[in-house]
């Protein structure tokens, strides 16, 4: 799946997913544009107590920045992960509900390649 954000036609922010308004000038008109795999860990952190569908003992989440300034949040396929390290970022099935509908998201992983997801 290809990797894309929404820009802000009226002042350039870069946002995901797609908002009713622009948080910085209130615009409402936006246009999808390609993005980037690379980008950094911001912050992280690992559930034990997940809802339905994920169907793991646990996962790791992490907040990440890319190149453009966009933040979002993903699954994070990581063995170690550690603050401000580099990532690949792809998208794909990050859950299937019990009634066999999958949800995408971002799932991020080191450079060096997928880590050790449950
Ligand atoms: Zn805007």
């Amino acid at each position: 799946m290809a990797l894309f954000a929404y820009r802000c036609r009226n002042c350039g922010l870069f946002t995901f997913p797609l908002p009713c308004l622009c948080r910085s000038c209130g615009g409402r008109e936006f246009e999808a544009v390609p993005l980037s795999s690379r980008c950094r860990l911001i912050t992280w952190t690992r559930l034990f107590a997940l809802p339905s569908g994920y169907k793991k003992p646990w996962r790791s989440f992490g907040i990440a920045e890319f190149e453009n300034g966009l933040r979002v949040t993903g699954v994070l396929d990581c063995k170690n992960p550690m603050v401000g390290m580099e990532l690949h970022a792809v998208r794909g099935i990050v859950r299937t509900h019990p009634d066999a509908r999958s949800e995408t998201g971002f799932i991020f992983q080191a450079e060096n390649g997928p880590g050790l997801l449950p």
